[in-house]
């Protein structure tokens, strides 16, 4: 598959709905324009691409929602340089979006069978992570920590421990919260110890699952 003017053109039109239902962020809004989100999906799917609506990828996994990866990249408040954690790399999308914005990336998936796909999808696409992790997102990733920004781009059951923790003081940690939807949710972290806890309304993803497979 190729990046035509049509597809072009279809982004532009993405971008318009993006901002008609309240993303602001130039930064996001240029990445998205920029990225051919065809390409991260199966042929198949090509011609429903620039819709804003989440996808089947392999391994009965999703690509977000355009509006949700927007939504979730924006609560993030990133510079230029900033380190960010992401579990769930699925498709790369999301992670291509971090890298637009000029970010260093780390991403952890746990299902092989993607983690395989989407690494050399990226590699192929020139998409430069500083890492891809093939793990589960419960324990974070230690070695790398702290980091200014931790995304969940799944259903979390219940907030890990572990990537608070691993937040600088002043980072943000953007996470899915719940069982059948999600309630989307940030935590800034003010001190070593105090958390402040932020509610953005109801999302669906798929689960976060324990232990890769
Ligand atoms: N960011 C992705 C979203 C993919 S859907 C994209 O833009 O395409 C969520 C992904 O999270 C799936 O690929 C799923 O396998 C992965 N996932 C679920 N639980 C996980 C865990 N504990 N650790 C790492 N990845 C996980």
């Amino acid at each position: 598959m190729r990046d035509t003017l049509k597809h072009q053109g279809l982004r532009n039109r993405l971008v318009e709905v993006l901002i008609a239902k309240g993303i602001k962020d130039k930064e996001v809004l240029k990445a998205i324009k920029k990225i051919p989100r065809h390409l991260f999906m199966d042929s198949s799917f090509e011609d429903f691409a620039y819709q804003d609506k989440a996808f089947p990828i392999a391994a009965n996994q999703t690509i977000s929602q355009p509006y949700t990866v927007a939504f979730q990249t924006e609560l993030l408040q990133l510079n230029k340089g900033s380190k960010v954690l992401e579990i769930g790399t699925g498709s790369g999308y999301q992670t291509a979006v971090l890298l637009e914005l000029g970010v260093k990336v780390y991403s952890i998936e746990r299902q092989q069978e993607l983690f395989k796909k989407t690494k050399s999808f990226l590699e192929k696409r020139n998409y430069r992570p500083k890492q891809l992790i093939f793990g589960d997102g419960y324990i974070g990733l230690k070695e790398q920590a702290p980091f200014d920004g931790v995304i969940v781009t799944a259903g979390a059951p219940f907030v890990p421990n572990p990537l608070l923790s691993q937040l600088k003081i002043g980072g943000r940690l953007v996470i899915p919260v719940g069982d059948k939807t999600q309630i989307m949710t940030l935590f800034i972290r003010k001190s070593e110890k105090e958390f402040e806890k932020h509610e953005f309304g109801d999302f669906k993803f798929v689960p976060m699952l324990q232990k890769k497979n």
